[in-house]
């Protein structure tokens, strides 16, 4: 059987060849996500359209994420690296003048401040800002380290706004012109931050849904409205666990979960999941638990990111997870989400692409197969939005979204549990919807002829309203 959490796996020189990308697909990587704080525009246009012709190839829906860098400040060059000692003072200032570290960025100077925390390369460099004349601070280091040029900053507690840079605008550009599958938009704070990148991909033509990913402190208080105004959500574990203490990141990634459920938007789980196997075959016990508690605590999809992008054994990780995540599956503590009521969502956090009908209906298709043996829950969507109602109970029934869309059927492979099948041609009529779905999923040898299954729909077809309408059903045919 398909394992029900999704596996997400960034490409890199690692994996950027035909030839390891099969592999990886193949091996049980779900989605492709291309991180564009590394490499040109013109990689990326040969990376989308070699996961494409793969996808084509393997007869595969595979979504492309497209990884904004966002406002990620850095270290301007230094002469050369250099160890800071703790106690040390030292001088931050703007590039060209004569400081101990200059930034990439001016702009960043404006919001820093004294008391403020200084982090370089991971949160691994701490310094604390003391004193301020004339945008040049002095700051003393709090736990010490080597520092060199363009080294990543954090700063956890400025309130630093969010921006968009001109790399970002032209990045979304290409993701629209690319049509890919989600955008990830890296250090938002806010709602109105994700509405901003919307204004924008609207203006560039396209409607490509955002990811936010959750990696700032700013964000983990505006947590509700983020979830409620993305079209799902990613706990970015690396910076967020330099931007909050690490020792709040395992139960924040419980609470970004449950939100994700309570506003139906899938949930990915990210960084460091098999860390180790960048260099080693085999993770470590303490990744192996972390990979199955994400299955645990309900995420809809767990990513790798170094570990498929540059690391020595990317095959080998993505076979690991999924192995890993098929016994978490088979275990009953898997199910914890599923064992809750079936309650449709509250009206204040249905999400924009919804109706409360579309919801309650998939709370009906669930609650259906409490009392029937039901083989499938199929859907019959053109936008994508009952697939995430439906896949929010965690029904132990396995959910197959038919379209005609295949952004639709892309889309939606992110989704816990949600098999997409593509139908080549249009439908009309709702009996033609019944018929076309028996046939398609006898070819699929997902059912046999006399099970039980629902289907949703919206009815009248061609009008293209939300889901509206559940049919019970038993699959006629003659296999
Ligand atoms: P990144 O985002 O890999 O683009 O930094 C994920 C994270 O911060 O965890
Ligand atoms: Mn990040």
């Amino acid at each position: 059987m398909d394992l029900h959490a999704k596996i997400v796996a960034t490409i890199g020189p690692a994996t950027a060849d035909p030839r390891s990308l099969k592999r990886l697909l193949k091996a049980g990587a779900d989605a492709i996500r291309i991180n564009l704080s590394h490499g040109s525009g013109r990689e990326h246009r040969d990376a989308v359209a070699r996961v494409r012709a793969l996808s084509a190839e393997l007869r595969l829906h595979v979504p492309v994420i497209l990884d904004l860098m966002g406002p990620r400040y850095r270290l301007g060059r230094l002469e050369a690296p250099r160890t800071l000692r703790r106690g040390q003072r030292v001088v931050i200032g703007a590039p060209d003048t004569e400081v101990d570290l200059p930034v990439d960025d001016v702009d960043l100077l404006e919001y820093l401040k004294p008391g403020d925390r200084f982090l370089i390369g991971d949160g691994l460099v701490e310094l604390k800002v003391t004193k301020e004349a004339d945008l040049r601070f002095v700051a003393k280091v709090v736990n010490g380290g080597k520092v060199s040029s363009r080294k990543g900053i954090n700063l956890p507690d400025s309130d630093m706004p969010f921006a968009i840079s001109k790399k970002d605008r032209s990045d979304i550009k290409l993701a629209v012109e690319l049509d890919v599958d989600y955008i990830a938009a890296s250090y938002v704070g806010t709602a109105e931050d994700l509405r901003a990148l919307r204004r924008l991909i609207r203006r560039a033509g396209g409607e490509t849904p955002l990811i936010a990913k959750l990696e700032r402190a700013r964000a983990i208080e505006h947590l509700d409205e983020i979830v409620a105004s993305a079209d799902a959500v990613m706990v970015a574990r690396g910076d967020l666990g330099v931007e909050v203490p690490l020792h709040r990141v395992p139960v924040l990634q419980k609470q970004i979960i449950e939100s994700g459920r309570v506003h139906a938007k899938p949930v990915i789980v990210a960084t460091q999941m098999l860390e180790s196997m960048m260099q080693n075959p085999r993770p470590t016990r303490a990744e192996s638990s972390d990979v199955a508690n994400a299955v645990f605590d309900g995420a809809d999809a767990l990513m790798l990111s170094g570990e498929t992008a540059a690391g020595r054994y990317p095959i080998e990780a993505v076979k690991t997870m999924s192995r890993i995540i098929r016994e978490a599956e088979a275990h009953r503590s898997s199910t914890r989400t599923r064992e809750r009521a079936v309650e449709p969502i509250a009206p204040a956090n249905l999400p924009r692409d919804s109706s409360a009908l579309a919801d309650v209906v998939s709370a009906a298709a669930v609650f259906s197969t409490k009392n029937l043996k039901v083989r499938q829950i199929v859907a019959f969507s053109q936008g994508g939005f009952t697939a995430r109602a439906i896949a929010r109970y965690r029904p132990e029934t396995p959910i197959c979204v038919l379209t005609t869309e295949p952004r639709v059927a892309r889309r939606v492979q992110l989704v816990w549990g949600v098999r997409p099948l593509l139908l080549e041609a249009a439908v009309e009529h709702h009996d033609e919807v019944v018929d076309r779905v028996d046939r398609e999923l006898l070819a699929a040898k997902l059912v046999r002829k006399g099970d039980t299954i629902v289907v949703l729909m919206g009815v009248p077809i061609r009008d293209r309203p939300l889901t509206n309408l559940m049919r019970l059903h038993r699959v006629r045919g003659d296999t």
